[in-house]
């Protein structure tokens, strides 16, 4: 197997997209290509990671992100160890730093680490020195799904410069939305950040995105829309009038998508709360692409494990 080198001093952690030149973020999207080859093999296995072992620390839920990076690092035979938050001695009280240290010392080589607290990821990297792969901090940051998302547009326009991205929903805590403005304007598409006043911070402007709270604006002449689920869990005032009035306006949904560009695609991060965010029959309809972005996931995860750890001295 072999990846296209960028000849440019390589990013220790994926933390967000700081210090990750356009080049590089092409690159590692680039070499999903090879790494979906790899996985349509019948023997899905090789052997770029062997001897290493990869860490998933997940403090917070998750069912795509934690398997893709535990499958993406076994298709590259490092071993791989899981930590789970609840049946861990955090309950005990043990703090973040002692549970890395402690992780660090039976000789882990990498971290991909999900955490509720914006900034965590950072953490790990500090206490545990080794190479750190943010799988979601907070409402922070998430850029393996900012990836895998412009993966799967590129997939279906070849390039994302000149491509209209409409992401609809719950953008206030949404790492997801953060990541997605990043990288997709970083990469050339124009993107558009759409919900509920009260959901949508103005300040996201600075991320190059424009934002409207007219769903029906957002999505006029878009080639992608994503939308994005209430994450009830990180709300702690009342954001919403109704759910009634929230689906009405902003639900994506066949009605929304026929402002859209003609064959425009429909995006998800999952989990999807279907016929609230999106409506079941275009979660499961032809412009559909959830499926295709887990499948996509491990492929760029397997990409992004391979540029950090491969060739590491
Ligand atoms: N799975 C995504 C995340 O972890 C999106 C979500 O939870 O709604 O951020």
């Amino acid at each position: 197997m072999s990846a296209q080198v960028v000849a440019e001093p390589r990013p220790r952690h994926l933390l967000d997209f700081q210090g990750w030149s356009e080049g590089r973020l092409n690159a590692i999207l680039d070499n999903a290509d090879t790494m979906l080859q790899v996985l349509d093999r019948p023997v899905k296995k090789v052997p770029a990671l062997q001897g290493l072992t990869v860490c998933t620390a997940f403090f917070e839920n998750s069912t795509r992100t934690r398997i893709s990076f535990e499958l993406a690092a076994r298709r590259m035979s490092a071993d791989v160890v899981s930590f789970a938050a609840g049946s861990s001695s955090l309950s005990k009280g043990e703090s973040l730093r002692d549970t890395i240290e402690t992780l660090t010392s039976y000789k882990v080589d990498a971290y991909v680490v999900r955490h509720p607290a914006s900034g965590a990821a950072h953490q790990v990297a500090r206490f545990s020195g080794k190479p750190t792969i943010n799988a979601g901090d907070g409402r922070r940051a998430h850029p393996t799904q900012a990836l895998l998302d412009a993966y799967t547009i590129r997939q279906e326009y070849g390039d994302l410069k000149g491509r209209r991205v409409a992401i609809i929903g719950d953008v206030r805590h949404s790492r997801v939305a953060r990541s997605n403005a990043e990288l997709l304007t970083r990469l050339g598409a124009e993107v558009v950040l759409c919900g509920p006043a009260t959901l949508l911070p103005r300040e996201l402007a600075s991320l190059g995105a424009t934002l409207t709270t007219d769903a029906q604006q957002a999505v006029k002449g878009a080639h992608a829309v994503m939308a994005l689920r209430l994450q009830t869990e990180r709300m702690d005032a009342g954001y919403l009038g109704s759910l009634q009035e929230y689906i009405r306006d902003y639900q994506v949904n066949e009605r929304l998508m026929e402002r859209a560009e003609t064959g425009a695609i429909v995006l998800h991060p999952g989990p999807m709360n279907r016929d609230l965010e999106i409506s079941a029959d275009t979660a499961d309809g032809p412009r559909s692409r959830v499926l295709k972005q887990v499948e996509n996931g491990q492929a760029v995860r397997m990409s992004v494990l391979y540029h950090l750890l491969v060739g590491r001295g």
